[in-house]
């Protein structure tokens, strides 16, 4: 490509440099042969003129007939008889031959042999030796000879003519008597024509060198005059190249430059500046500065890959940040990405050489150390970053102890793929965080069994779900005072045909992760609200059905049209179904989507609860502008409540707020006697537990909705009931 346009174009030179050229040497030599041709046609005429004038001149019998140019017709001759070998003719031939530079001949026709016979002559060898002699020679121009014809006839003849095997330009001018007749002819010429042949030769010879020299000199000047105005395109030809392969040049030359070539260097400088940036974007994370997720399975494949790792050990440390979603959720995203930074800023100061540090999104660094020689090199590097993070926030975020927990693969010996390596080390990161965090672990190969458990789980209730395997149980609620049933909670069930009843919280977070929890959803809520329609078909008392919904299943765009075509289904009116949604719906997704799809649910007339408070924020605030019918209070907060007094008064007021917002409040788990009462206690209107019904099947409910006041048996007395107050909160 570098010869390229400089070839071409020098190529289309020389073309039309080789056609004008060729055109001037061709007419040049043209006009050169033309002009010499004519220049011999005058010589020779003029050769013939002086001699006829010579015999008119030197003899009386001779009459020199001319045209009016000039130029001799015929000679006329008073005797014919005279035209024989004579010293005398000898003599007239040389005079001619000596003033014209050129051969004489006389020639004498012999008609009946129809030959010209030559009579005289007078010719210089190409010696320089004049010849001559005064014998007859017959049959020099008989037919055939180019002249013969003219000569018959009476007329001139100029041009080449044979002598000695070789041609002389001659002008032949016939010898007639009085009569008219031809009687002989003179001839003078004007030299060898191979002479003139041979000039011409020569002319356009050197002038054809000459046109070749010329082109080759043109050719090789814009050679190099091309090169030389082609050589800034071509580096910058090297520049364009390399950003084209996405590689970054270290400088563009010629920036500086005027005209075309420093337009396009500026341009590929600018280019060049931008893929620098994109490049610096796609492996860098933009908040901390640090290698981005990219570029660090990059570096890690790259070391994996490499030689020495087959000698040195390294280790993957996966450092995930225990504390991080408080932070963000209490001081904001802004104080968030503040600790983020100064995190990242502190484990980079701890790094030793041979150590690369990542952020790979949210709140999870990656460190990767070589080499590591023992599993206490990794431990001393792990308790060198735990200290690193604590250190921070200690200093910055002060009020806030941040911790980290960290998974640690090595390499290569647990992994030899870049993608395995970093999921082992999350594995041992997910047991970390299991078992209370703020510590590490190494990976093992016995953490992989729940993995695969999970991954098994999820196949087989893929297919459930496609075989209608999934049933429901319904587990009540009852009434403060235990008489009457105020709800029917829908519960998922699974019985595997090999391992028997797989419980919820196994198959529902595996559904959850496996992009299954949607479909599992339309199976529950379909057959909750079979059962519904059935129960109000059946003339029981048929108290609302609550339906779990997974925060995944409120994300999708249709669930709104998804739970009315239920409804729509089985004829039911909204209140017959209430939904359970955990708390974290509504404090992390406050946004206006969420929103608004709870408050066209709670048009609808669907209830909606808030299912395990207490778990989470319990914060009641976000509660106050949503249509939230009921409050279902955590059996794990319960307990708290039951164990000590702050507790209980803890949760005292939030049954009070909750149905001071105008909600049923629900206590869930109650397994004891105990538990029940203080459950009435705090004035709860609603409990569901172990205790008073555990989950039951469709026959089962039919017969509890079908008896009056189940509950009304010894040991669980209708207690009166308490109203709270706001004195009785604190
Ligand atoms: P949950 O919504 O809190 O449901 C109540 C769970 O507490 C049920 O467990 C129930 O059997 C259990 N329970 C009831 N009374 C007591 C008691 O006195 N003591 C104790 N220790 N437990 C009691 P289950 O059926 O195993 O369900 C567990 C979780 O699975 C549910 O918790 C719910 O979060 C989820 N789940 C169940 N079915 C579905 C469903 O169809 N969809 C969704 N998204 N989640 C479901
Ligand atoms: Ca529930
Ligand atoms: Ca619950």
């Amino acid at each position: 490509w570098g010869w390229y346009y400089p070839a071409k174009v020098t190529g289309l030179f020389l073309v039309i440099a080789t056609l004008s050229m060729t055109l001037l040497a061709y007419v040049g030599v043209d006009h050169f042969r033309s002009g010499n041709e004519g220049h011999v046609n005058i010589r020779v005429e003029q050769s013939a003129r002086t001699a006829t004038t010579l015999f008119e001149t030197i003899d009386d019998g001779f009459v020199a007939v001319e045209a009016p140019t000039g130029s001799p017709l015929r000679l006329e001759v008073d005797e014919p008889e005279r035209l024989s070998p004579s010293p005398e003719w000898d003599e007239y031939v040389d005079s001619v031959s000596r003033t014209n530079g050129g051969a004489a001949n006389v020639f004498r026709y012999d008609a009946d042999a129809g030959s010209f016979d030559r009579i005289a002559t007078s010719f210089t060898t190409p010696d320089g030796e004049r010849v001559g002699g005064s014998e007859i020679e017959s049959g020099i121009i008989t037919a055939g000879h180019p002249a013969w014809t003219a000569l018959v006839n009476g007329e001139v003849y100029q041009g080449e003519v044979p002598v000695a095997g070789r041609l002389r330009f001659a002008y032949l001018t016939p010898i007639v008597d009085t009569a008219g007749d031809v009687v002989g002819a003179l001839a003078v010429d004007a030299g060898w024509v191979d002479d003139l042949n041979f000039l011409n030769d020569r002319v356009s010879t050197s002038t054809w060198m000459i046109m070749v020299a010329l082109l080759a000199t043109t050719a090789m000047v814009a050679i190099m005059v091309m090169l030389w105005a082609f050589r800034p395109l071509n580096r910058l030809i090297h520049v364009a190249q390399d950003l084209a392969e996405g590689e970054v040049p270290d400088h563009v030359p010629m920036t500086g430059r005027r005209g075309e070539i420093g337009v396009l260097a500026n341009a590929l400088a600018r280019t060049s500046e931008l893929q620098a940036d994109l490049t610096t974007r796609a492996t860098t994370d933009e908040l901390t500065g640090l290698a981005n997720r990219a570029l660090f399975m990059e570096e890690l494949t790259r070391r994996l890959a490499t030689a020495d790792l087959q000698r040195d050990e390294c280790a993957l440390l996966l450092i995930d940040l225990d504390q991080f979603k408080e932070v963000n959720d209490a001081l904001g995203h802004a104080a968030g990405d503040e600790l983020l930074v100064t995190i990242a800023a502190s484990l980079r100061s701890v790094l030793t050489p041979g150590e690369f540090l990542a952020r790979l999104g949210g709140d999870e660094f990656a460190l990767l150390t070589c080499p590591i020689n023992s599993q206490i090199d990794a431990d001393e590097v792990a308790q060198r970053m735990t200290d690193a993070v604590t250190e921070v926030a200690r200093t910055s975020v002060a009020e806030i102890g941040v911790t980290c927990s960290i998974g640690i693969t090595i390499l290569p010996h647990q992994a030899d793929t870049a993608a395995l390596a970093l999921s082992h080390a999350d594995l041992a990161l997910y047991r970390v965080k299991r078992a209370g965090r703020a510590h590490w672990q190494f990976f093992q190969s016995s953490l992989e069994a729940p993995v695969l458990r999970r991954v098994h789980i999820a196949t087989e209730l893929r297919r459930a779900i496609r075989d209608d395997d999934i049933e429901v149980d319904f587990q009540p609620i009852f009434s403060w005072g235990g008489s009457r049933v105020i709800g029917l909670e829908t519960l998922a069930r699974w019985n595997h045909p090999v391992e028997g009843r797989i419980p919820p919280h196994e198959f529902i977070s595996v559904a959850e992760n496996a992009g299954l929890i949607n479909d599992l959803g339309d199976v529950v809520l379909e057959l909750a609200c079979g059962f519904a329609a059935d129960l109000r078909g059946s003339g029981l008392p048929a108290p609302p059905v609550s339906v779990n919904a997974s925060t995944i299943q409120l994300w999708q765009h249709d669930f709104f049209d998804r739970v009315i075509d239920a409804l729509a289904r089985h004829r039911l009116p909204g209140e017959a179904l209430c939904l359970e949604i955990t708390e974290s719906v509504m404090v992390h997704h406050a946004d206006s989507k969420s929103r608004q799809l709870l408050q066209q649910l709670a048009d609808a007339g669907v209830q909606l609860s808030i299912d395990d408070f207490g778990t989470g924020y319990s914060a009641l605030s976000y509660l106050q502008n949503l249509d939230v019918h009921q409050l279902k209070i955590d059996r794990a907060f319960m307990a708290g409540a039951v164990e000590n007094a702050p507790g209980r008064r803890l949760l005292q007021g939030i049954v009070s707020l909750g149905q001071s917002l105008g909600m049923q409040v629900v206590a869930e788990g109650i397994e004891t006697h105990y538990e029940l009462a203080v459950a009435r206690e705090l004035g709860s209107d609603g409990m569901q537990g172990f205790l008073l019904s555990p989950p039951l099947g469709a026959n089962a409910v039919r017969d509890l909705l079908g008896k009056p006041m189940p509950l009304s048996e010894p040991g669980l007395p209708e207690l009166p009931r308490r109203q709270p107050t706001a004195q009785s909160i604190g």
